[in-house]
């Protein structure tokens, strides 16, 4: 079997980012975790951590799938990619920076390629923008023709990249440099846009918008006599009520299965099982503030929500602001990030004959 060992770089700081960008969870997930299983996926069957200390931590609580280590990084990248290389030994070599997290295993995988097949792959984006050299004063026109921006993963053959760090380039900023200086031609394979490195907050919002989950969630519940009518944690007066084993609070149901759907968790049916007693007569509010905290423990958060009540009677316009507010602080989001709305059918249907209640809703989370 090819040894292919993944040096995932993850001793960087955070310096221009003013937020520990490889350690604190993104959607769920760390840039060291993303990175690890895009990884692991295109290819790496071993893994090397080239950790400091905020990061040692973090790696130390990542499940790995592959033999891995943990390499102590040096005061400079190069530094630290050396020491991973002169303390392992393998076939070839993949090294990534673990803050371009959104690396797909496609990308490591035709470096892989590319590296057991012609000594390098190094993923690489061709230069689109008008390039021009300015001093302040004049200003040139640079042929972009033939030049291209340097991403990671950067694949060689091990023994190869091993002897170019020996040589002790003092200019060299990357690995492809060091590789040239030692008389390889490198070979570029595709990255991608979306390939790109958390350096600035700018580049953390771009990663949130491309992680951003969605969830929608359904419910409906019988209008019966001698029952509470409450929607959102509010009691509204009401000649009959929702039948239920908790509170049949359907507001908060349909938002606690969008979440949970958004999240990628079971649904209220599995968590709060209507044969519990525990359930019964619940307050369904307390059960959506426990799956904010369940997608708190899975560094998931609840960004919005918006819910559409289907009912013919009663009117439901006077409690839709207390409704609002009961979610927002249930879900620690502010109000304006609750939209509320509510429709009859006209008359038509179960809802509009005055048989039940129901709502739809949307969430995402981040
Ligand atoms: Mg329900």
């Amino acid at each position: 079997m090819t040894r292919i060992e993944a040096v995932l770089l993850c001793a960087g700081s955070s310096d221009r980012m003013g937020f520990d960008k490889l350690n604190i969870p993104i959607a769920g997930k760390t840039a060291i975790e993303r990175s690890l299983e895009a990884l692991i996926a295109g290819g790496a069957n071993a893994v090397a951590f080239v950790v400091n200390a905020a990061s040692e931590k973090t790696v130390a609580d990542i499940p790995c799938s592959v033999p891995s280590r943990i390499v102590e990084g040096g005061r400079t990248r190069r530094e630290s990619v050396r020491n991973a290389l002169e303390s392992g030994s393998c076939d070839i070599v993949v090294i990534h920076d673990a803050a371009r997290c959104l690396v797909t295993p496609e990308i490591v995988g035709e470096c892989i390629r590319s590296a057991v097949s012609s000594g390098s792959g190094i993923a690489a984006i061709p230069v689109v923008d008008t390039l021009f050299r300015s001093s302040g004063e004049s200003a040139e026109l640079i042929d972009r023709a033939g030049l291209y921006r340097m991403q990671t993963p950067q694949a060689f053959r091990y023994r190869e990249i091993l002897e170019a760090y020996r040589l002790n380039v003092p200019s060299a900023t990357d690995d492809c440099t060091l590789y040239l200086a030692a008389g390889h031609v490198p070979c570029f394979v595709p990255g991608s846009e979306d390939n790109f490195k958390l350096t600035y907050p700018e580049d953390l919002a771009r990663a949130q918008r491309m992680l951003t989950r969605y969830g929608t969630g359904f419910d409906t519940h019988r209008l019966v006599e001698g029952r509470k009518l409450i929607l959102g944690g509010v009691e509204i007066p009401f000649e009959k009520g929702l039948l239920g084993h908790s509170d049949a609070d359907v507001l908060a149901h349909a938002v606690m299965d969008a979440l949970l759907g958004a999240g990628g968790l079971p649904d209220i049916g599995h968590l709060f099982p209507d044969t519990d007693p525990a359930y019964k007569d619940a307050d369904s509010m307390r059960l959506l503030c426990s799956v904010r905290d369940l997608l708190n423990r899975n560094h998931l958060s609840p960004l919005q929500v918006s819910a559409e009540i289907i009912a013919q009677k009663p009117k439901m316009a006077p409690y839709l602001d207390r409704m609002r507010d009961n979610l927002s602080s249930a879900l620690s989001i502010p109000p304006e990030n609750v939209s509320l709305s509510a429709t009859t059918t006209e008359g038509m249907n179960d809802e509009g004959r005055g048989l039940c209640i129901s709502v739809r809703a949307v969430a995402s989370l981040l």
